[in-house]
């Protein structure tokens, strides 16, 4: 075995997204994407509580051809799509979707969440689906912190979402071979990973300081791997919360356009054309 290199350590950008600012570890200046994975946003924010909850998150939109999911770290995401689907995932889920050929969701904070106020801290990444699965039927899957498969000691707690990892197979299903993982590992804490050569791979940390095969890295750092090892090496110098994104990539032209990814820009017409016709489903949402 041999350590994989690190190309580059990459602190996030902060980005403004609807009057939010948020941390946008990918894309950044060097890397558009990381095949298969096309776009992280780490978003914290304080909800001042009293408010209705259409006043808050991201109402009804369409996806085609990839997965939006979203790591819930703190409060809650509720999601409501176009298939009737209407389910809140708490701090320690995932919201999974695979949007396929189209669908209509909204993610918002949770009525009760609007009402009390608090934190509500996110990560979303897009997951890029081979050009023979873009037009599947949508999927979605959501999962709770308990029926998401865990590796602990005293150092670390590692859920797996998806793919497999020492014999351990996350729930989450994708159409190219992956692993996704997040995390935390304590102060003096360390742990090993073994993940393939050939897949691309990427950790990002919410918070903390570690040193990763031999390198330092903080908080709201994107820390890039080379294809040329297969082995992560990591030890804490504080509590760090973390995710790895890592899989094979799909090697196919992407041309994306706000909510959609696709192939070619032919695609990316219909898919505008599609949602405009209704063909990714309509959202009444419901409000308590
Ligand atoms: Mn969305």
């Amino acid at each position: 075995m041999k350590n994989k290199s690190i190309k580059q350590v990459i602190a996030s950008q902060k980005v403004n997204m609807g009057g939010h600012i948020i941390d946008q570890p990918l894309p950044n200046k060097l890397m558009g994407q990381l095949d298969p994975f096309l776009l992280i946003h780490h978003a914290e924010w304080e909800l001042k509580g009293n408010q209705k909850q259409q006043e808050v998150g991201i109402g009804g939109h369409p996806h085609r051809g990839f997965s939006p999911v979203t790591f819930v770290f703190q409060g809650d995401v509720q999601h409501q799509d176009s298939f009737g689907n209407d389910v809140i995932v708490e701090a320690g889920g995932t919201q999974w979707m695979h949007a396929g050929k189209g669908i209509t969701h909204s993610e918002r904070p949770s009525a009760e969440l609007a009402l009390k106020g608090g934190t509500q801290e996110i990560i979303q990444f897009w997951v890029n689906t081979p050009s023979k699965h873009k037009m599947d039927v949508p999927y979605y899957l959501p999962l709770t912190e308990e029926k998401t498969p865990i590796i602990e000691s005293g150092d670390y707690k590692i859920q797996i979402v998806a793919g497999e990892y020492n014999g351990i197979k996350g729930p989450a299903k994708t159409f190219s071979p992956m692993l996704l993982m997040r995390g935390k590992i304590n102060t003096q804490g360390s742990i090993d990973f073994e993940i393939p050569n050939h897949y691309n791979t990427l950790i990002y940390l919410l918070d903390g300081d570690l040193e990763i095969n031999g390198t330092s890295a903080k908080g709201k750092d994107l820390i890039w791997f080379g294809n040329d090892g297969d082995r992560i090496d990591i030890s804490a110098n504080a509590d760090t919360r973390f995710i790895l994104l890592s899989g094979e990539p799909i090697n196919e032209k992407v041309t994306s356009y706000g909510p959609f990814v696709m192939n070619t820009q032919t695609e990316i017409m219909e898919a505008i054309r599609d949602a405009q016709m209704g063909k990714m489903g309509v959202l009444i949402e419901k409000f308590s």
